[in-house]
């Protein structure tokens, strides 16, 4: 039902707002019906030549992996942006790299977020409503133009638990619906969008391309991360290598498990270079960001004070402890040596 009210409340500026909604995937790809996608080279795309697909196509893909953020495209026209969104999920499905995957999903999915927030705070809220409930699969109530009530299930399925403000005891609660502020709405939206748009990207068969979309995409390949690890003494305890797995996948991990990786390094010893570079694979990566934190963590920015890994029941407290065998009883992280205390003791 919310399927085919979206579908009458969305006009083509909103598809190109919100392009990986699946009305209008499907209103872009039925447009486009009869393409030919290896002849696309000097053929007409929605009535355009296809030197000028080609060229958005290009600062889509430079803006999000480059610099992590997808331009407006606020003076092109709807049919193209939209166009340029679909070659561009195309081209990362043949690149068949999770972690550029992520970044260009990320950077869209913001860019969305900025949409919806003008439909938030320019009294579009009944527009936003249905858009936001079925991108993130919930059900709202708007509450005085101020927030959300949401059912309890779909909050506790959508909210960040290692963030105490996120915690149920912290929240309002109002007949099994809880008050949601805009902002936290915007975050809930921005990741269900980014998942929406890797997993669309996820079930497409992989393409082979050729012509000037094959050179776009050998093009993208500078933006492939790096991934240099060096071996470190004691071992990585489980916490943090659940959370370095899921950035190599390109995961978005949150502001918790990050501060977590960059602690364990600093203190285990690694150099700011070696710390900023565990970061790299992570789809909202900025080097420049980057070093500013891990600089202030190590004490070289700020308060000039080093800060210490949290300590292993602030880590459980906020879902972020995967305890073995190896980690045995220790305090926290820091303390892990990889082999558990019998052990320890015999060697
Ligand atoms: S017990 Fe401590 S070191 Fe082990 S996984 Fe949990 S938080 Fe990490």
């Amino acid at each position: 039902m919310v399927v085919s009210l979206l579908a009458e409340l969305l006009g083509n500026a909103d598809y190109a707002k919100y392009p990986f909604l699946s009305e209008s995937t499907s209103m872009a790809i039925g447009r486009m019906k009869g393409l030919n996608l290896g002849a696309l080279d000097g053929a007409e795309v929605l009535g355009y030549n296809s030197e000028e697909v080609f060229s958005l196509i290009r600062v889509r893909l430079n803006g999000a992996l480059g610099n992590g953020d997808s331009p407006d495209f606020a003076d092109i026209p709807h049919e193209i942006s939209l166009a340029s969104f679909i070659f561009a999920l195309i081209i990362l499905r043949a690149a068949n790299d999770q972690r550029l995957t992520s970044r260009f999903a990320l950077a869209e999915a913001r860019r969305s977020e900025r949409y919806m927030n003008g439909f938030l705070a320019h009294s579009r809220r009944s527009q936003a409503v249905p858009i936001i409930e079925h991108t993130c699969g919930i059900n709202l109530t708007d509450y005085y133009s101020e927030g959300f009530l949401v059912d309890i299930l779909d909050y506790l399925k959508n909210s960040i638990m290692s963030q105490p403000s996120w915690k149920l005891v912290n929240r309002w609660v109002i007949s099994g619906k809880v008050f949601v502020k805009d902002n936290e709405i915007l975050h809930i939206f921005r990741e269900s969008a980014a998942r929406s748009i890797n997993q669309i990207i996820q079930k497409m068969p992989e393409p082979v391309l050729k012509g000037e979309l094959a050179n776009i995409l050998s093009e993208i390949m500078v933006y492939k991360p790096k991934v240099v690890t060096k071996p470190i003494e004691g071992g990585i305890p489980p916490c943090v290598q659940v959370q370095l797995d899921r950035m190599k996948k390109g995961e978005n991990i949150p502001h918790a498990a990050r501060f977590l990786i960059a602690t364990f390094f600093i203190n285990r010893g690694y150099d700011i270079q070696s710390v900023i570079n565990l970061f790299s694979t992570a789809p909202d990566f900025s080097e420049k960001i980057t070093k500013y934190q891990v600089e202030q963590i190590a004490g070289k920015k700020g308060s000039n004070s080093k800060y210490m890994v949290p300590s292993c029941s602030k880590l459980a407290s906020e879902g972020l402890c995967f305890k073995t065998e190896e980690c045995d009883s220790i305090k926290s992280p820091i303390y892990f040596t990889g082999k558990p205390k019998k052990e320890r003791s015999s060697s």
